[in-house]
């Protein structure tokens, strides 16, 4: 009860922060498609919290935070749209018809997706679905967990002393198995790579790797529900990785890379556990000192 009337404050303070910042409505008949944040609440946008907080109707994805759920209007609807372990997944075309349907009927639709509805997220098909059906949509970034989660194990996506780019790379093709990459490639242009979906791949993409080049000791660290309460983090080297990823559960993120060292100075998780920062985690010196 004192929950419900938390969660009902929470909606009311979202709508008015909308109103605060001049938001734009959320009209009947429009789909958003919007990003919910890699988990930990507060990494949702205000924008993403307002389309919740209106929506009629909310198609969510399996990897959304269900606590956001919570703002949503009494007597909105909620359907789960993604996929569950050991059952088939939604068709994509169904889920594209579904927003189309309900779009058509005057709802107010919300697609709510894990991370950015667009960075592996088939949210552009979704898009072009409407677009093709006439019903206007708009599109709600959210916090991508190849960025966000790396912060959250106090990984820098980039930094200038280690990468000056970043790949993102998922682990899964259109057909099941590695994706179309020239790995040769990328293993020479890119000095940082971040690995969705990767986690059952991560060994066969290791190989392919190293046989490009890149040392078998090189960083790579494994993130497991990323900023949700029960996040974990392995750091390992690019050899070891396949057998690393096999003992992590998913969500999982990967990242290659020496930009992985810096979490030795950047871990403020762990060090609000009590964990010593090393503050120069890239001087060698220091390193060979601790082993
Ligand atoms: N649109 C999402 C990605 C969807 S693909 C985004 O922008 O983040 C699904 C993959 O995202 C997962 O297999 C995993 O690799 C990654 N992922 C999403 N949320 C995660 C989390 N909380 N922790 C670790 N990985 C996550």
């Amino acid at each position: 009860m004192v929950r419900d009337l938390q969660h009902a404050a929470g909606r009311a303070a979202a709508l008015k922060l909308a109103e605060t910042f001049g938001l734009p409505a959320f009209d009947r008949g429009w789909v958003w498609l919007a990003g919910a944040g890699p988990g930990d609440a507060g990494l949702a946008t205000l924008l993403g919290l307002h389309a919740i907080a209106s929506a009629d109707v909310i198609l969510y994805d399996a990897l959304v935070n269900k606590d956001l759920l919570k703002l949503a209007r009494p007597g909105a609807e909620i359907l789960f749209a993604g996929k569950r372990a050991g059952q088939p997944s939604f068709k994509q075309s169904d889920i594209s018809q579904s927003l189309v349907g309900l779009a058509r009927k005057g709802f107010r639709v919300l697609r709510l997706k894990g991370g950015d509805p667009l960075v592996f997220g088939r949210g552009s098909e979704e898009a072009l679905a409407l677009a093709r059906g006439g019903i206007p949509f708009r599109i709600v970034p959210g916090v991508t967990a190849g960025i966000g989660g790396l912060a959250y194990a106090g990984i820098p996506v980039t930094h200038r002393d280690t990468n000056h780019s970043v790949t993102f790379i998922t682990g899964h093709g259109a057909k099941g198995s590695l994706p179309d990459v020239d790995w040769a490639a990328v293993a020479k242009a890119s000095p940082t790579l971040v690995l969705y979906m990767a986690r059952s791949s991560a060994g066969e993409i290791a190989a392919r790797l190293i046989a490009a080049g890149r040392a078998g000791d090189e960083p790579a660290a494994i993130i497991s529900n990323a900023s949700f309460s029960e996040q974990s983090v392995t750091v390992t080297t690019l050899a070891g990785l396949g057998e690393a990823a096999q003992s992590c559960t998913t969500p999982a993120i990967i990242v290659i890379g020496e930009n992985v060292r810096l979490r030795e100075g950047m871990d403020w998780l762990g060090a609000m556990g009590g964990k010593l920062l090393n503050p120069d985690p890239l001087d060698h010196s220091h390193f060979s000192k601790a082993g």
